[in-house]
């Protein structure tokens, strides 16, 4: 689903004809204008993220925070709540809004096919704040994204986790949900591990709930637990509990490596007061030329960023090879 050659930044040179043959030219823009990351086709890194939060709140509300004793019961569910509802509303929001340009939402009918952008008549997208492709006035920071085939508003950069572009509209509803995300996993994690902890060294604290003492259906010895407390429980082994809790700290871990990355990215753009793409540009026309050679620059691994990233790259190759040419 990632066509690298669809993520071509608009707003950059035309391609050179040295190039043809090259994957940019393998892909071309959607035929009509995105609205929001619900708009087909859908991207698996997005159906990831949402299978990554159910199992996450399945596993944990489910099987391992009707473990924990009194009052720490209460006090995980109050807070981890909270902050898994938050992600969930953020996450929605972050998907839901569109966050193009003013004059592209206000004049832009998004069931009528784009123009296709003809590099003979024009050597960018976007030439003195006009879009060729949307046809309208745009504000200085709107970039148009080939992913979406529309002006961004205060573009930031193409998430292919939301599935949609992040920009003025949506960047505190994306910077909220990595960090609820951050937060939500730490906390399920110390949850995790403390669950896999007590069972060896004192499984009786985590025996608390009345299902474990009920006189119809007692629980049979230490190496039975009981899961989807208090509304469902099932019998389960201490093996299939401990892996489980394995795998779900092993999977927590991971994510919460690439999320940390992300948000100190995005911290450190902040207190920078620039954009992602502003970042990209910047280091891509650093004078520094091992680090030419060596490529993109090292960006958070969200899959996010590539399009401009790459983008970058290609035209920079491009203009190697044209002035090697010469
Ligand atoms: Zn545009
Ligand atoms: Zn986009």
């Amino acid at each position: 689903m990632n066509c690298f050659g669809r993520h071509r930044r608009q707003t950059a040179p035309a391609p050179a004809p040295q190039i043809s043959g090259s994957r940019s030219e393998l892909c071309a823009p959607p035929l009509h204008s995105r609205i929001n990351g619900w708009s087909l086709p859908l991207h698996g890194f997005q159906l990831l993220a949402w299978l990554v939060y159910s199992f996450m709140a399945i596993v944990g509300f489910g099987i391992y925070l009707p473990l924990l004793p009194a009052p720490w019961s209460f006090a995980a569910y109050a807070l981890i709540g909270a902050v898994f509802v938050l992600h969930l509303v953020t996450h929605v929001a972050a998907v839901t809004v569109d966050p193009a340009d003013l004059s592209v939402r206000r004049r832009k009918d998004y069931s009528s096919p784009m123009p296709v952008f003809d590099n003979t008549k024009h050597q960018h997208v976007i030439h003195n704040l006009h879009c060729t492709l949307c046809e309208v006035d745009v504000a200085p920071k709107a970039k148009h994204c080939s992913t979406c085939n529309k002006c961004i508003a205060d573009f930031d950069h193409h998430c292919k986790w939301l599935n949609n572009c992040v920009g003025g509209r949506n960047y505190w509803f994306f910077f909220i949900t990595v960090s609820s995300a951050v937060i939500g996993m730490f906390l399920l994690i110390l949850v995790v591990l403390f669950v896999f902890i007590e069972h060896y060294v004192n499984p009786a604290v985590l025996r608390t709930a009345p299902q474990f003492q009920s006189k119809t259906s007692p629980v049979k010895g230490n190496g039975t637990w009981l899961v989807f407390l208090p509304a469902a429980p099932l019998e389960t082994s201490s093996i299939g509990l401990l892996a489980l809790a394995f795998i779900t700290v092993l999977l927590a871990l991971a994510a919460l490596l690439l999320l940390c990355h992300l948000l100190c990215f995005h911290i450190h753009l902040l207190s920078q007061g620039i954009s992602t793409y502003e970042y990209i540009v910047r280091k891509r026309q650093s004078p520094n030329p091992k680090e030419k050679e060596q490529g993109p620059p090292a960006l958070p691994s969200n899959g996010a960023t590539t399009q401009v990233q790459t983008q970058q790259y290609i035209t920079d190759r491009k203009q190697s090879i044209q002035q090697n040419a010469r």
